[in-house]
This record gives structure tokens, C-alpha cells and sequence, in this order.
């Protein structure tokens, strides 16, 4: 432990948690977001349609079934200061208990037996290494525990070639998404109905990147859950 760690234990005896949300005192038995903000979170509920403006991004471009977000991405709001930190604090149980969240509004939103399998966007290795996780697979496995679905971390990788390859510049990092991710060599993924899962919905570029070697390799139908969506 670093002394940084043991400054801000200190801290949190003399002040207790704070809501990610609101910055108030967590009460007891609350755990990073007190009842109210839980209450009050920015949810889009549009997994009770079948079309809506998150399902727009992938219109024409790639088949999902289902584009499920679980809340609105407000600049300033809760779900940034949860994706921050889920992303750079070290809080990987926040991911899983959104993952837990949604995965009971799925469950009463008739998603009990939709999927057969969840996978996570595969980070950066180099990312993967630094983080110690990856924040997608921690919002998927608190879906994988609710909806009783198996999370396979092992079948869609990064192509670590065209990944260094698009290093070398931003412009091409951007242009090259597409053939980033490929399933791994021998998995039989066919007549599968998957759930990919990421963190942030913005343009929907990395997760149609992800879509497009998963629909190749025979899969049954692709649906999409994302912790927030930016509109
Ligand atoms: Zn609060």
C-alpha cells in the first residue's frame, strides 16, 4: 500500500463515502450511488422498444436485434462521474453492479431468455493491463449473474497487428476500426444469439466493428447493452 492509499483510508474515517451522484453521505448499506440517485438515474428505458435513437446508429449499417442502453450520458451528470470511476479509479465493482441493475429491468422487460452468450468489447491489451480489468466485462458479468448467462471473454480479440499498425496515427486509428477485432481462430459461434457488451455508446463505430466478424462467423442474431448512451 502507498502512502497516497493510506492518506485517503485516513480520509474516509473521518469523512464518510460520498454518492457518486449527488457528493452527500452515503447512508448505510448504500454503496457508491445512495437510494435516491439510484432512483432517480437517468435510465432511457428504450429497451421496451423495439426502435428508438440508439437502435438508429446501427440502422443500414449492421442487423442487431436489440440495441438495449441502460442510461442517458449527461455531460456532468452521475453516469459520467460512474464511467470515471469505473474507467480510472479503480472501481470495477461499480460496472457490476450497473450490470446487476439493468440486468433485473432486462429480466422484467421479458429479456429472461434472449441470449445465449455475452461478450465483452475486448480492451487494449496494453489498457487491459494497466486498468488490471476491462469495464466492459465488469458490466457484463453483473448481467451474466442476473440474467443467468454465460460471459466468454475468450471468443472475440483484438487484432494486436492492425491495433499497433494504427498507432502510428490518429487518422488512421479512426478510419481503421474496422477490421480490429476478429473471433478467435477455431471457436464455433454458430446459431448463437449473442449480447455484446460495452461501457459508453457515442458513435457506435467500435461496437459495429465488433458486430460485423461475430455476424460473419454464422452467429444467430446480435443484440447490443451498454451502460450509458450519448444521444
Ligand atoms: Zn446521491
Amino acid at each position: 500500500m502507498n502512502l497516497h492509499n493510506y492518506f485517503t483510508d485516513f480520509l474516509s474515517l473521518i469523512y464518510p463515502n460520498l454518492c457518486l451522484g449527488c457528493d452527500d453521505p452515503l447512508p448505510k448499506g448504500s454503496k457508491y450511488i445512495c437510494p435516491k440517485c439510484h432512483y432517480n438515474l437517468p435510465k432511457t428505458n428504450t429497451y421496451k422498444l423495439q426502435d428508438h435513437i440508439f437502435k438508429d446508429k446501427f440502422d443500414g449499417v449492421v442487423p442487431i436485434a436489440h440495441v438495449l442502453v441502460y442510461t442517458y450520458f449527461i455531460k456532468n451528470g452521475i453516469m459520467q462521474h460512474v464511467l470515471h470511476d469505473l474507467k480510472y479509479n479503480d472501481n470495477r465493482e461499480i460496472g457490476v453492479m450497473m450490470g446487476r441493475w439493468f440486468g433485473h429491468d432486462l429480466l422484467l422487460g421479458g429479456y429472461s431468455d434472449s441470449f445465449d452468450m455475452i461478450i465483452p468489447v475486448p480492451l487494449h491489451t496494453e489498457r487491459l493491463k494497466k486498468r488490471g480489468y476491462n469495464q466492459a466485462a465488469a458490466f457484463g458479468s453483473g448481467l451474466s449473474e442476473v440474467l443467468k448467462v454465460e460471459q466468454r471473454e475468450d471468443l472475440l480479440i483484438r487484432n494486436k497487428y492492425i491495433e499497433s499498425q494504427t498507432r502510428k496515427s490518429k487518422v488512421r486509428r479512426i478510419q481503421n476500426v474496422e477490421g480490429i477485432f476478429q473471433v478467435e481462430r477455431g471457436k464455433d459461434l454458430s446459431d448463437k444469439s449473442v449480447l455484446l457488451v460495452d461501457d459508453v455508446l457515442t458513435t457506435g463505430s467500435t461496437l459495429i466493428a465488433c458486430a460485423e466478424p461475430l455476424l460473419r462467423a454464422g452467429i444467430k442474431n446480435l443484440s447490443i447493452a451498454v451502460m450509458a448512451g450519448v444521444k
